[in-house]
């Protein structure tokens, strides 16, 4: 079947600024599952999957606006040093930080004595990015998984 709205997709990914090496690929784990039209992934890749089908290989270039957004100014958040744990906090690199509304990847400005400045923007907000797709499997999806929005197997999935 073709990707449409409704559908669940299995995909691998390769992510890159255009033009440079690839920030993260997806080829050695498990591919992606997303549930196409329900905000599962950024509007540039999922409307370029619109059409394809399982086997499917494809290229797409999408700007900062459709991608991560645009990097906004005034996001840098001043945060205790307790809450990154044993992680290394090096200027300039991302790490994990644990908030209220889950992990949330944050690029480390400061580092002082007891209280570390991030940026809470996106690390690929701003970055006009290019996209390697390939469709591994098409399926319908079931009643509940359109009711909440996601695709209910393997992770990245927890019910409350
Ligand atoms: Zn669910």
């Amino acid at each position: 079947m073709k990707i449409a709205k409704d559908a669940v997709v299995k995909f691998h990914y390769t992510v890159a600024e255009q033009g440079q090496e690839p920030l993260e690929s997806s080829k050695d784990r498990e591919p992606l599952a997303i549930l196409i039209g329900h905000g599962n992934i950024i509007p540039g890749l999922e409307n370029a999957m619109i059409d394809h089908a399982a086997g499917d290989s494809f290229g797409v270039d999408v700007a900062a606006a459709d991608a991560y957004g645009e990097r906004r100014e005034g996001l840098t958040q001043r945060v205790p040093k307790k809450h990154f744990g044993a992680q290394k906090l090096v200027p300039g690199e991302q790490v994990v930080l644990q908030t209220n509304f889950g992990p949330r990847a944050v690029t480390i400005e400061k580092v002082g004595m007891s209280v570390v400045d991030v940026d809470l923007n996106h690390p690929m907000a701003g970055k006009d990015l290019h996209f390697d797709i390939e469709i591994v499997e098409v399926r319908e999806a079931v009643a509940e998984e359109l009711e909440h929005g996601h695709v209910h197997e393997g992770d990245g999935h927890h019910h409350h």
